[in-house]
């Protein structure tokens, strides 16, 4: 299929969420982006959830990294839901008293790991 029909009601249910998205989305490569981010494919958002999860503290820091580099409708919610669930994240919600260094744990992470990860599982599921 090519291009967007017409009419929401022909629209399959799985891509219902992108539908009002429509005009920003993008291929690349075969691969589907907005903007700069890569479209996370519902199935290898976990993955993608966990790998920011351990490399960043806190919802604040999980959505500036996430943000432009890696999209999923719904995505400020998930990390959200993600960083409330957390203790050592809940613990780092902002305060009036600055706070120790603290990460979930040893390791540095870049934001390109997040697309490698993600192009990574994308080729084994393909
Ligand atoms: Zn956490």
């Amino acid at each position: 299929m090519e291009g967007w029909p017409e009419n929401k009601r022909d629209i399959p249910t799985c891509a219902l969420p992108y539908f009002d998205l429509r005009d920003s989305l993008i291929v690349v490569d075969g691969i589907l982006v907005k903007g700069k981010a890569v479209v996370i494919p519902s199935e290898l958002r976990s993955t993608i959830k966990r790998r920011l999860h351990c490399s960043y503290l806190g919802r604040d820091s999980m959505l500036r990294r996430a943000r432009g580099v890696v999209f999923w409708p719904g995505m400020a919610s998930d990390i959200k839901q993600l960083a409330d669930s957390s203790e050592i994240c809940q613990e780092m919600k902002p305060r009036n008293v600055p706070q120790p260094l603290k990460q979930h744990k040893k390791g540095v992470n870049h934001d390109r790991k997040l697309v490698s990860t993600y192009l990574r599982l994308k080729e084994s599921t393909t």
